[in-house]
């Protein structure tokens, strides 16, 4: 409710009449349901969530601030009737979502409206998160952080990335998470250079680093961490490019606050990296909002020059760096960006751990 009011206020400001949401992350952010069909269409004075018989039920339960409408196999038709009604001479549209198919089909059905592509005003509303979204992503990260501690216990050389990605999953779901953020990264070796090597059926083996990306959902939020460990042993070169990407997100964590640009945000760990020689081996930004995707705005990077932090944003701070064909290694919390600083959302230990 409190999300759809504000999204009221930002299609007046935008003078926008009416909005067709149909991004399923949108629509249940803006009102709370999760069915896997489903679009909003929202004016000033209405708000319908248009769904087929399958979900009617499910939509009056989850979505009270919403009229329910069976679209009755024709979603367009129904859009166009409802406008008819509610007197609106345009409509905009997610064109970040909605496919070329649909927007034609729905300009079909819509003759007597303008259609208005646009960027979807929902995620510049969803950068900023509410009390009970950072509630639920510092749960999230609560149970990853206990899951990533029961891994250091058990894991050793000989299993494979794919068991312990099982492991962390079987673990988390048992503690009630809805599901991975994503494909768990457990990339070891020379896969650690692989910034998104997702769990294959390589045995752990001594002198490997092995990188450990993952997260998960509660109440429909995400969160998202990483740490490197070692197998058996480390050599000197691992562990001085370890201390060097600590340095890094370090000083990024003592410094990111808001009004500061994505650009300058990501230049708090670069410049470290820089210093030292291995801002090259660094290709990727800094860091990525998270919420109901583990992938949003706002970003920072090198080339986020226009986007300012705000308070309420949550970002991931994850400096990296990688050795084609030998290792990776990369550290990543989680932070809330507040007036004066950040408030970190990730507690596991970032000591160098030998498994
Ligand atoms: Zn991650
Ligand atoms: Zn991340």
């Amino acid at each position: 409710m409190e999300h759809l009011t504000k999204l009221r206020q930002l299609l007046q400001k935008e003078k926008i009449e009416a909005l067709l949401v149909t991004n399923p992350v949108n629509v249940a952010y803006l009102s709370g349901f999760t069915g896997t069909a489903g679009m909003l269409l929202i004016t000033e004075q209405d708000a319908w969530l248009l769904t087929d018989f399958r979900y009617l039920e499910q939509a009056e339960a989850q979505a009270p601030a919403f009229t329910v409408t069976d679209t009755a196999g024709d979603g367009w038709k129904q859009v166009t009737q409802l406008l008819g009604r509610a007197a609106v001479s345009s409509l905009a549209v997610e064109a970040d979502h909605l496919t070329v198919k649909d927007f034609t089909a729905l300009g079909a059905a819509c003759r007597a409206l303008t259609l208005r592509e646009m960027e979807s005003p929902v995620k510049v509303l969803r950068r900023i998160k509410s009390k009970a979204e950072i509630d639920a992503i510092a749960k999230a990260q609560a149970l990853t952080d206990e899951a990533f501690a029961h891994l250091l216990k058990l894991m050793k050389a000989g299993m494979t990335e794919t068991e312990i990605a099982l492991e962390a999953e079987f673990f988390l779901r048992r503690r009630g998470a809805g599901g991975m953020s994503f494909a768990m990264i457990v990339a070891s070796g020379a896969r650690s250079a692989l910034p998104h090597g997702v769990a294959s059926q390589k045995k752990l083996v001594p002198g490997d680093a092995v990188v450990l990306d993952f997260g998960c959902v509660v109440d429909g939020y995400c969160s998202d961490m990483t740490r490197t460990v070692f197998v058996g042993d480390v050599s000197d070169r691992q562990r001085q490019v370890y201390d060097a990407v600590l340095a890094a997100q370090k000083n990024a964590l003592e410094q990111l606050r808001a009004g500061l640009s994505g650009r300058e945000g990501d230049a708090l760990a670069r410049d470290v990296l820089q210093e030292l020689g291995l801002a090259d081996y660094f290709g990727h930004g800094l860091g990525h909002g998270v919420g109901r995707e583990i992938h949003e705005a706002p970003r920072l990077s090198p080339a986020a020059g226009d986007v300012i932090l705000e308070p309420g944003m949550v970002v991931t701070v994850e400096p990296g760096v990688y050795f084609t064909g030998e290792f990776g290694i990369r550290i990543e919390d989680m932070v809330v960006i507040t007036a004066d600083g950040n408030r970190n959302l990730t507690h596991s230990p970032k000591e160098l751990f030998c498994v």
